[in-house]
């Protein structure tokens, strides 16, 4: 059964210390849906203008992504420049335009609306909320969120956390939130919020996974050169639902989910390896596995 997503696609600028890159296919939910179609078929929905290269909807299909919900509109497609620092971890939102975002109210096709599981990529929560009002409960509800969205909607994010099972952000989204600079309470308190799990990105440093009384730290997989840190979170989002959705069982345990954090990983250091989602469109599976073993091996100590 196909994973449903839903989130921006945009067309992104990206300025780092070394190059700078226009026009270039983003958004969250273009790098979730990537991500999770290596592992499960993927149901996309968003919303693009006019002007949004037709070889971008090809590249989607390619994947055998659906996109009976991606409307196309009068207007043009949401625009966004991101400037990051010397430490790839500092990132400025140098310009932000919605365009066709700005009165955008996902309709999710009838055909995608008893999902196994739903991922909610980041746009705000307001229209998050929106889609599970279309949607039968599904078994998983995932959503990622924003910094912005925690500063300027935050009771839309509130009663959307009530219906969110887990939940993913940033190490400063977590401690913007919650008020609290140790991430483990910082995890703890969002959990009391609604989601019955966490997962807290630490960038470079790996994720922390919260569940009930489980708790989960995996590193980050070392990479030697990072060309554009862009959409590591929608690709770790999309790599780590999509492969819980190919398990197609009814029951997900912490195991599983620690396996798919293990995934969102392996994921988001392929694409950081270069701009946009260039390096996503020479993976196959066989190099993801082949990743996932490197990486255990790397992660693995004994007991004393
Ligand atoms: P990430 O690096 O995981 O934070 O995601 C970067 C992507 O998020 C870029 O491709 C942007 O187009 C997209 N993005 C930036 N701001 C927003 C926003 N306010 N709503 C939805 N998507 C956004």
């Amino acid at each position: 059964m196909s994973i449903l997503i839903v989130g921006s696609i945009a067309l992104d600028s990206v300025i780092t210390p070394v190059e700078k890159h226009d026009d270039l296919l983003g958004g969250s939910a273009s790098y979730a849906a990537v991500s999770a179609s290596f592992f499960t078929p993927v149901n996309l929905v968003g919303i693009v203008g006019r002007d949004f290269p037709p070889e971008h909807l090809d590249y989607f299909r390619s994947r055998e992504i659906d996109l009976a919900g991606v409307e196309s509109a009068d207007g043009e497609t949401m625009r966004w420049t991101g400037e990051y620092e010397w430490d790839l971890n500092v990132r400025h939102t140098r310009a932000i335009a919605l365009n066709v975002f700005e009165t955008y109210s996902p309709t999710i096709p009838v055909g995608f609306r008893e999902p196994s599981i739903v991922l909610l990529a980041n746009i705000a929560p307001a229209l998050q909320s929106h889609v599970l009002d279309q949607i039968e409960r599904p078994g998983l509800v995932i959503a990622d969120t924003m910094d912005l969205w925690i500063n300027i909607a935050n009771a839309d994010l509130m009663s959307l956390l009530k219906r969110v099972d887990l939940l993913i952000l940033n190490d400063s989204e977590a401690r913007l939130m919650t008020k609290e600079t140790s991430l483990i309470r910082a995890g703890r308190k969002i959990q009391a919020l609604g989601p019955a799990y966490v997962a807290i990105k630490k960038g470079e440093h790996g994720c922390l996974l919260f569940g009930d009384g489980e708790f989960f730290s995996c590193g980050a997989y070392p990479l030697e050169d990072i060309h554009d840190p862009t959409g590591a979170g929608d690709t770790f989002a999309g790599g780590f639902a999509g492969y819980l959705n190919s398990l197609a069982s009814a029951e997900i345990t912490f195991q599983d989910l620690k396996r798919a954090v293990v995934y969102g990983s392996v994921m988001a250091s392929f694409n950081v390896e270069a701009f946009s989602l260039e390096r996503l469109r020479t993976l196959d599976l066989a190099k993801i596995e082949e990743r996932y073993r490197i990486f255990k091996a790397m992660s693995h100590f004994e007991e004393i």
